[in-house]
């Protein structure tokens, strides 16, 4: 099975699975591709653009991931505690509250995905999906994977909400 990225008439992207091109093809000319938003039968394949080229849009997308919790690093999280007289805890707490709140708009910017992070990451890198940004679990390997596609993915901190 192949997936080709599709477009319906109405300008809708979805995806489609099938057997071949030409398996495509003859399901498309026999509408019985209909789109997965509004269900036009007026389907067609939407343009892959390689990855070469476009950087400059790889980067006004922000792809944000949160590191899967639990796997491979069962890290305890380090903390801090000085003396009254020192102020670099202080200012350590008001650069993390400041993070927090970068990460919260971020988020606001960006449509959740969960696991699904790397297949949506590449769909808005590839102009396949109407998001601007997404974010969502990854693991390391994926991560890895997808900056070797040029495609940036910014490991993000869990937020205490997070927690609920
Ligand atoms: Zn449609």
């Amino acid at each position: 099975m192949i997936r080709f990225a599709l477009r319906c008439g109405a300008g809708h992207r979805f995806d489609g699975w099938f057997r071949s091109s030409e398996d495509f093809e003859g399901q498309a000319r026999r509408g019985l591709v209909a789109c997965a938003v509004c269900g036009n039968t007026a389907v067609e394949k939407a343009l892959m653009r390689p990855a070469i080229g476009s950087k400059a849009k790889a980067e006004a997308v922000s792809a944000i991931v949160n590191e899967a919790p639990g796997r491979e690093l069962e890290q305890k999280t380090r903390v801090a505690a000085e003396a009254p007289s020192d102020r670099s805890v202080e200012r350590v707490k008001e650069l993390w509250t400041a993070l927090q709140n970068e990460v919260r708009a971020m988020r606001k910017k960006s449509d959740y995905v969960g696991p699904r992070f790397a297949e949506e990451a590449r769909r808005v890198h590839y102009g396949e999906s109407e998001k601007k940004g997404v974010y969502g679990e990854a693991s390391r390997e994926e991560v890895k994977a997808l900056h070797e596609e040029g495609i940036m993915a910014v490991p993000m901190p869990a937020l205490p909400e997070d927690q609920n």
